[in-house]
């Protein structure tokens, strides 16, 4: 699940920052990889601070695991991979650099999406092939 943020009842609460930790199933046709999967929910540890003006400034950690096929040699693969995320949600429309918010209420599920998408990556590698992979470099 994913929870959204109350921003107004926070500020009602004088509750100007606060950590959430949440787990969630990611949607599984973000990944490009033929025959890699998410072997594990989505973990998210984030921490968010509502400034002066109302806009609330979003910074954390995203850990998700794939398996699947290795996309080089095809035997089996496992990784996690950990991500930083950042955003900024402003009171009302987005203005493209940042996340807009209305009524008091943040939803996160744009912003874990753009997350999860940067943080992709192109192809998965069993160990071999990763090790193999960093003598080349
Ligand atoms: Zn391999």
């Amino acid at each position: 699940m994913i929870p959204r943020i109350d921003v107004r009842g926070a500020i009602a609460k004088k509750q100007f920052s606060s950590k959430l930790n949440f787990e969630y199933e990611a949607d599984g046709t973000l990944l490009d990889i033929p025959f890699v999967s998410f072997s594990s929910p989505v973990e998210v540890a984030l921490r968010y601070e509502i400034l002066e003006n109302d806009d609330v400034e979003i910074t954390g950690q995203m850990r998700f695991s794939l398996k699947g096929e290795c996309s080089r040699c095809l035997s089996a693969a496992e990784q996690s991979f950990t991500a930083e995320i950042d955003g900024l949600f402003v009171a009302g429309e987005s203005d493209g650099e940042t996340y807009g918010y209305r009524n008091g209420v943040i939803y996160l599920e744009e912003f874990l999406r753009d997350g999860l998408l940067v943080a992709l990556p192109p192809r998965l590698l069993c160990g071999t092939c990763s090790a193999q992979d960093g003598e080349n470099e």
